[in-house]
């Protein structure tokens, strides 16, 4: 930790990987031999610069922008941009490092990396977000190209930032290239990618219930947030006969025990939009606000609430030990993570203890990097594939990673354990790819 001060979240998925490995350098010593975690540890580039643009008053303001291009092993280096106040390089870190093995775990050929800003687009007017955009582009186009380093969405990047960006990138280098994916349908975005996320949660969801012969269909399901991850995740849901029972944002969560409803959720949420779920319980009087003031102290009390799933899609370290301990308590039989490292470490040992379905972040939440992946295949080809074409893909790959976690976890003799399944799985492919290339 000497070498890289104050990353908090970065050595905390390091420290989960790490734990997971030993098992495999125990029976495989080419790894140690070889160097893999001195070396996979390390970001092969990390890109941190300066954020100009002007507001709406005329004045000038700074942001930080960084790009982490972690590895690029297996594939050209793949990974969202996220725009949040709380961003630093320890959360860039997390993420890429993440990444990673997700992406490995998806089967198809992308490396790892990730981006972002502390830029908060919260209160902006769209002429400063795209301000913000094309400045932060004027930097990372230098970095990044359809073969090279394909950034997408994440907290706070949607379809419209994705859009301010790529006009800048195309105004830069007169190239109209898959450099970004969560595009647009018209100008070369995939269909379902929008969805993805949420969707390939819940058929990971799915693949852990149907392997104890058990169905999302009748079910009760806690979700957190109430972004991109959260609405696909409740749609999807509901489609497949479950019935989501919450929602939450920085400001507080909604319960709705009769199910919530996704037509208002949009509403409120889509489009640019980001209004309080305050308005949510005006328009449903059997709902409930909860307000962030009225938490217990240390506690999420979305995890409160009494139910069979759980599906975490806000951000990461928003589940602990003491919610870990009362979603056991009230039954809750499966974890499915829609967000990156959502549970503390001491949450995830709970449950894997209790030997609940757990789906770690990096298996759970794949389906829309699989989906972008899906995305650059059909701007490569100049093709578009159908909305239930590319859903279909998503499933199968949903469903695989399942397969590639859960047996990798049973070879190692801990079937339950889909964290150190997904570890060593997603690790193995990428190790592998480096012992062949050499000392690079
Ligand atoms: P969005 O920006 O669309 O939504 C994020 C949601 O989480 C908002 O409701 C936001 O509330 C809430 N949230 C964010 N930070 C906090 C916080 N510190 N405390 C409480 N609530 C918070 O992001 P996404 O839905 O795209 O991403 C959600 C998670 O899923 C992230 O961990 C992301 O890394 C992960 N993920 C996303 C993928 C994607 O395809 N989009 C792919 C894989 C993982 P508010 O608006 O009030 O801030």
């Amino acid at each position: 930790q000497q070498s890289s001060p104050g990353e908090p979240e970065f050595y905390q998925a390091v420290e989960e990987v790490l734990e997971s490995l030993e098992p495999l350098f125990k029976k495989e010593k080419k790894y140690s031999e070889h160097n893999i975690i001195q070396r996979i540890v390390e970001p092969e580039r990390m890109i941190t610069f300066r954020v100009t643009w002007i507001d709406d008053k005329g004045k000038i303001q700074v942001n930080k922008g960084y790009r982490v291009q972690f590895s690029s092993a297996i594939g050209p280096y793949k990974g969202g941009l996220r725009f949040h106040p709380s961003v630093n390089s320890g959360i860039i870190k997390f993420l890429g490092f993440e990444q990673i093995f997700k992406n490995s775990l998806t089967g198809l050929p992308i490396g790892g990396g990730k981006g972002g800003s502390d830029f908060d687009p919260k209160g902006k007017s769209d002429n400063e977000i795209m301000r913000f955009c094309q400045s932060f582009m004027t930097e990372l186009y230098r970095h990044i190209g359809d073969t090279i380093d394909i950034p997408a969405g994440d907290i706070g990047v949607g379809g419209r930032e994705i859009g301010y960006l790529y006009g800048q990138y195309k105004r830069l280098t007169g190239s109209y290239e898959g450099v970004l994916t969560g595009k647009k349908i018209p100008w070369g975005g995939s269909l379902a990618r929008t969805e993805a996320t949420g969707y390939g949660a819940v058929y990971f969801a799915d693949s852990l219930l149907t392997s104890r012969n058990d169905q999302l269909a009748g079910k009760t399901a806690v979700v957190s947030g109430s972004g991109n991850v959260a609405i696909y995740t409740i749609k999807k849901l509901i489609e497949m006969g479950a019935t989501p029972v919450s929602c939450s944002d920085s400001r507080g969560f909604i319960y709705h025990k009769t199910g919530i409803n996704l037509n208002t959720l949009q509403q409120l949420k889509e489009q640019g939009k980001n209004e309080s779920l305050e308005e949510y319980a005006k328009i449903h009087k059997d709902a409930k606000y909860t307000p962030v003031k009225d938490y217990p102290k240390g506690r999420n009390p979305v995890w409160s609430i009494k139910c069979d799933l759980a599906f975490p899609s806000a951000t990461q370290n928003e589940l602990n030990l003491a919610d870990a301990k009362e979603l056991l308590k009230n039954g809750c039989i499966l974890v499915a993570e829609g967000a990156n490292m959502p549970s503390t470490p001491e949450a995830v040992h709970a449950f894997l203890e209790a030997k609940i379905l757990y789906g770690p972040g990096k298996a759970a939440n794949a389906g829309g990097v699989a989906t972008s992946q899906l995305e650059m295949s059909q701007n490569a080809s100049m093709l578009q594939w159908s909305f239930e074409e590319v859903d279909g893909r998503l499933r199968n790959i949903m469903h695989n990673i399942y397969l590639s976690a859960s047996q990798t976890a049973e070879e190692f003799g801990q079937p339950h354990n889909l964290v150190l399944g997904a570890n060593i799985a997603g690790f193995r492919k990428v190790a592998n790819a480096m012992i062949d290339q050499g000392a690079v």
